[in-house]
């Protein structure tokens, strides 16, 4: 029986998602966008399709007033100059020349009308993008390593493998109604470059001697993913060559589809059916779907550097150089990207990076060009050499557009980064992760310093506030932050991070790094 007929056979438990699904698949929305609405105008849409806009890769902005943010999939964070030139036309003609990088490598616009929208589906699709299903109910942006091809740290390159798991799971009705949304990365880079923990399902490098011979591949874990019950994702005891990944993605998100819960939104993640399962049970069940698989191997992972890349690095290739380029707070401007555009098809090999990070890489720079591409006046705001706290500050979009934020978090988060590199000196870099609300987008449960918005009572009334956890860290060891006692309000963030990076300074051992102390 489809899940559909099990889930229709008794849909009296359902939550009320689903019975919209139910009568609608959220794909189908993309037609009626195309053909209805984007003639007929904001007013005409009905409360249902505004659900499953979602699926189209769009949702409504804050205030709801008209305007929509659309996200773009990028996979593994890959992308050609032409793909980044279309983005960057896309942000200067409709988008008020704003672009932001998220923590899942893909590129996001604003200030969108639904009158808007065909066209824009339209140039992303001539050059290769798609925006469709990098929201909603549904496999999302595959992430990876960002090097990958390039990357002197990888098992071997993953950028053929992503693209055909992307391939086959987009605008794929098999799996457009999954229980909620659903997480993949796919990295073959020692340094966990994929984060691959907080994933509801990732690969990771590994190795495993077959019939006297090295092979390798991957191994798999699941039921990782944030939000306000964060879970770390379980490995399982398979060892996966890279030929088989596309068919244990098909397993575990057929698992998800099929065995998810639907009756609480809130309790739909895959991350709560594997808590319930276990690793071992989750294991027979993925066996009976996609057949028998070796065992685990050995693990390749040897730490973690956080996605971060800034500076200029050799590549595996003789010769060629990739340079981080450090993009505050994850937002650049239309201009900015398609300069950046220029000097990876002047200079690069004509491509342009996004790491989950909220940073850029140019890659296939020659020896002899590097000067030549560091000497490009864009490069002095996005600087390789970027400041330590700015350097390292990530955040999600908050209230200035999102309808779910409590406090506004990415200007704050500037600002906050620039009060303490003015402010503090420090020897290392700490990592300070904004959300503007528990769902966590902007990562803060792996960050050194995490920052969740919440509000706070005072005499003037109800003002922003932040809780804080310290000490999150993925990798070996991996392990969610600790939240402190105590708010602290949004005007007080920096002040008092500088104090409590300064009592670190005072008080750590020798070589002890901020996530150990
Ligand atoms: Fe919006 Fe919350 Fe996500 Fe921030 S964490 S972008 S406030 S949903």
């Amino acid at each position: 029986m489809a899940y559909e007929a099990i889930w229709a056979a008794d849909t009296s438990k359902l939550n009320k998602m689903e019975l919209v699904k139910l009568e609608k698949d959220g794909l189908d929305v993309i037609r009626t966008i195309i053909e209805k609405y984007a003639h007929e105008g904001y007013s005409s849409i009905t409360p249902d399709d505004m659900n499953l806009f979602k699926w189209a890769g769009v949702y409504e902005q804050k205030p709801k007033d008209g305007h929509f943010m659309m996200r773009v999939r990028v996979p593994s964070g890959i992308m050609t100059t032409a793909q980044a030139r279309a983005m960057a036309d896309i942000a200067r003609d409709y988008g008020r020349n704003l672009v932001d990088v998220t923590t899942r490598q893909a590129i996001q616009f604003h200030w969108l009308t639904v009158e808007q929208l065909p066209d824009i589906f339209n140039r992303l699709e001539k050059v290769g993008l798609y925006s469709y299903e990098a929201c909603g109910d549904c496999p999302r942006t595959i992430v990876g390593n960002p090097l990958a091809g390039i990357d002197k740290d990888e098992l071997f390159d993953t950028t053929a493998l992503v693209n055909e798991v992307n391939d086959f799971f987009l605008l794929n009705r098999d799996f457009s109604n999954l229980p909620r949304k659903y997480k993949m990365s796919i990295s073959s880079n020692i340094y966990n470059s994929g984060h691959a923990e907080i994933q509801c399902l990732a690969f990771t490098p590994a190795s495993k001697v077959i019939d006297g011979q090295e092979v390798l591949g991957f191994h798999a874990w699941v039921g990782g993913g944030l939000s306000a019950k964060p879970h770390l994702a379980k490995k399982l005891d398979l060892f996966v060559r890279p030929e088989e990944v596309l068919k244990v993605a098909i397993g575990v998100t057929t698992i998800f589809r099929d065995y998810g819960y639907r009756e609480k939104r809130h309790h739909a993640r895959l991350k709560f059916l594997v808590a319930d399962w276990g690793p071992e049970k989750f294991k027979e069940k993925l066996v009976e779907v996609i057949g028998e698989m070796p065992s685990l191997g050995e693990d390749r992972v040897v730490g973690w550097t956080a996605a971060y890349f800034d500076g200029v690095h050799k590549q595996k290739q003789e010769g060629l150089n990739y340079i981080g380029l450090s993009v505050p707070v994850g937002r650049l401007s239309g201009d900015e990207l398609s300069e950046l555009a220029e000097i990876a098809d002047t200079y690069g090999d004509g491509h342009i990076r996004t790491t989950v990070s909220q940073n850029i890489i140019i890659s296939g720079v020659k020896d002899e060009n590097v000067d030549k591409a560091l000497a490009a006046k864009v490069l002095e705001r996005l600087t390789p050499n970027p400041k330590h706290f700015m350097s390292r500050t990530v955040s999600c979009t908050g209230n200035e557009f999102c309808n779910l934020a409590v406090v506004e978090t990415k200007e704050r988060a500037r600002a906050v980064a620039e009060y303490l590199d003015k402010n503090v000196e420090l020897d290392e870099e700490v990592r300070i992760h904004f959300i503007g609300c528990p769902n966590a987008c902007g990562q803060k449960h792996i960050a050194d310093i995490g920052l969740q918005g919440a509000l706070v009572k005072t005499p003037e009334g109800m003002v922003d506030a932040f809780d804080l956890s310290v000490g999150g860290i993925l990798g070996p060891g991996a392990k969610f932050n600790e939240t402190l006692k105590g708010r602290v309000k949004g005007d007080q963030v920096g002040p008092v991070l500088e104090q409590l990076i300064l009592f670190f300074k005072e008080n750590r051992g020798p070589e002890e790094s901020f996530h150990q102390f």
